[in-house]
């Protein structure tokens, strides 16, 4: 897969050259590219922003560098054939949330383009501009504000790219992970059993794997109902066994006309 990331602070995008996403670049299986957008400035000061139309606090990032930066990478041939866009991921606060399924999304594409903003953001005529060239998927990290898309950028590369097949290397660890059935992880322990007066759920002990398969799957929905109890609206009830019902009976929720709907506390 190939990755260009374009920003004003290439050296943010070290951390890729570490770890896993590092390893994967040195086998060849990603092929990060870091571009500099001051590179594509035409001025003495290497600008790239301006103060914004209508006022306002702040700076905005100018078009034109953008369109510069950006127009080599629409032409360059990729894995994927020449016929495929690009697509150019713009991280924003005002974008669509960043998901496990987006992860997955991008990565069964061949090329992804991330442009970081800095200031109040980029022109959107290059945004527009860019439309013409490439998929443009706005992207935030969650509801708070970055002072740059480079840390979302890190994110989401890290995100995407160990789903690439061959980065993490027991891909079974894939399976099993917080949001890949749409419910978090369960706990997790390793030795010794016993630790400053803890001891790990006895069943783990047990080597009866059925048995502890279905205590890990209760223990999913636990932490689901407590934590992010608004996964659980996308839990197909249809597919829950009785033991899965009875982990979630004990969260607070139940099935109610095949949906599942947190018990109201006061029993009414
Ligand atoms: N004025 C913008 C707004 O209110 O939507 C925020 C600009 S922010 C200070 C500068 C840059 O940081 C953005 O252009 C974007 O690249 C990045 N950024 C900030 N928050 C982000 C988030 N939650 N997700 C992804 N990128 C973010």
């Amino acid at each position: 897969m190939r990755i260009d990331v374009v920003t004003i602070f290439p050296e943010y995008l070290a951390a890729l050259e570490l770890s896993l996403i590092g390893k994967a670049r040195q086998d060849g299986l990603l092929d990060v590219r870091v571009h500099d957008l001051r590179e594509y400035t035409t001025d003495r000061h290497r600008t790239v922003d301006d103060t914004p139309y209508g006022g306002g606090a702040g700076m905005v990032m100018k078009p034109e560098p953008w369109a510069l930066a950006l127009q080599p990478l629409v032409a360059e041939p990729v894995a994927a054939g020449p016929t495929v866009r690009p697509t150019l991921v713009v991280p924003s606060p005002a974008g669509e949330v960043f998901t496990q399924a987006m992860a997955h999304e991008f990565a069964s594409l061949g090329h992804l383009v991330f442009a970081c903003g800095r200031y109040e953001g980029i022109d959107e005529r290059a945004i527009e501009w860019a439309g013409e060239h490439f998929e443009v998927r706005p992207v935030s990290l969650g509801d708070y504000v970055l002072n740059g898309g480079e840390v979302a950028v890190l994110a989401m590369v890290e995100a995407v790219g160990r789903l690439i097949p061959g980065v993490v290397g027991n891909p079974e660890s894939l399976v099993e992970e917080s949001h890949a059935d749409g419910l978090l992880e369960y706990p997790v322990f390793t030795k010794p059993s016993s630790w400053r007066g803890r001891d790990i759920p006895e069943v783990l002990l047990s080597g009866n794997h059925a048995k502890i398969a279905q205590f890990r799957r209760a223990e999913q929905f636990r932490r689901t109902a407590v934590r992010r109890p608004d996964l659980l609206a996308s839990v197909d009830a249809a597919g829950l066994t009785a033991t899965d019902r009875a982990a979630l009976s004990e969260a607070g929720f139940d099935v109610v006309d095949g949906l599942l709907v947190r018990r109201d506390p006061a029993g009414s």
